[in-house]
């Protein structure tokens, strides 16, 4: 009643009829007090929740004390809107709106603070770089709007192929990090083919009819194949350079690259 009719009961403060009706569930009522006062918590008449007080004595909560109750809530309301707000901007500034993945800032300063863990505790650490093939083609064949719903759908895959330590970052336009705490290259390359493979099954609907996308993936790997955040970055996107220039649909390890003298890397293993 309070929630619904944004009013505080009851109104006198006074708990009269309590053998007839109860506030609260029963494994939630109250022993022992005589008065009570619910409150709504309001912010410009949208209701966040309510504030309750109880005393054991009866008439604890004459006009003057519901009056100054009043207040208390209303800046009890305003606290937790403005907490509430700190809390959205914070997601705001963390996150890709489009896909919900970890946005480019958080993801460097996330990876940074991972690869300190791997310094002080030597483990390893896996850097994937995906790209979506032919992107640019989808999004003038279907059209901008089902071009986001791929990468939603992608991004989708990646977020549940990671565990809750790894890192799922939308790095730019179409291209995705996946950073993974312990994760070895065998281990990488692994979960780089099951999400290639996924990626690849799965139909997008447009005007045009069904089509499908293929990814793309660089890996290299904390601490053989960079020692800092930046060469694993640069080691991975050659490795994905070498994937989209030896037919795409494949996940190149920055590690098997086999390299000719004075010639571009290329890869030694051909997945796809
Ligand atoms: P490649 O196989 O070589 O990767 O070819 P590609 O066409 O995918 O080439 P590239 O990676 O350079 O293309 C990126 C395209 O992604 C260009 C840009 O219009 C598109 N793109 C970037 N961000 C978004 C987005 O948020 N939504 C949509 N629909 N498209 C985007
Ligand atoms: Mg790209
Ligand atoms: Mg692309």
């Amino acid at each position: 009643m309070v929630v619904k009719n944004k009013l505080a009961l009851p109104a006198a403060g006074d708990w009269r009829d309590r053998g007839g009706s109860y506030v609260f569930e029963p494994r939630e009522r109250f022993k022992g007090f005589e008065s009570l006062y619910v409150l709504p918590l309001l912010v410009k008449d949208e209701v966040m929740g309510t504030f309750t007080v109880a005393a054991q004595r009866a008439g604890a909560f004459p006009a003057d004390r519901r009056e100054m109750l009043g207040v208390i809530a209303n800046q009890v309301a305003i606290s937790m809107q403005n907490g509430r707000m700190v809390q959205a901007l914070e997601e705001q500034a963390t996150t890709d709106g489009l896909t919900g993945l970890v946005n480019h800032r958080t993801f460097q300063e996330r990876f940074s603070a991972m690869l300190g863990r791997a310094e002080r505790h030597p483990m390893r650490v896996s850097f994937l770089l995906t790209d979506i093939d032919h992107f640019k083609k989808i999004n003038d064949t279907h059209g901008h709007p089902t071009g986001d719903q791929v990468l939603k759908r992608v991004a989708a895959i990646l977020k549940a192929s990671a565990r809750k330590i790894d890192i799922v970052a939308r790095y730019g336009g179409e291209e995705f990090a996946l950073v993974l705490e312990g994760t070895d290259r065998t281990g990488a390359r692994q979960l780089a083919e099951r999400i290639r493979q996924e990626v690849g099954a799965q139909a997008h609907d447009s005007a045009k009819g069904p089509f499908r996308a293929t990814l793309s993936l660089g890996v290299a790997v904390y601490p053989e194949d960079g020692k800092s955040k930046q060469e694993l970055i640069a080691n991975a996107d050659q490795a994905l350079y070498v994937a989209k220039h030896s037919g795409r649909n494949r996940t190149v390890c920055h590690g098997e690259l086999v390299r000719a003298k004075d010639e571009p890397p290329r890869a030694r293993v051909a997945a796809g």
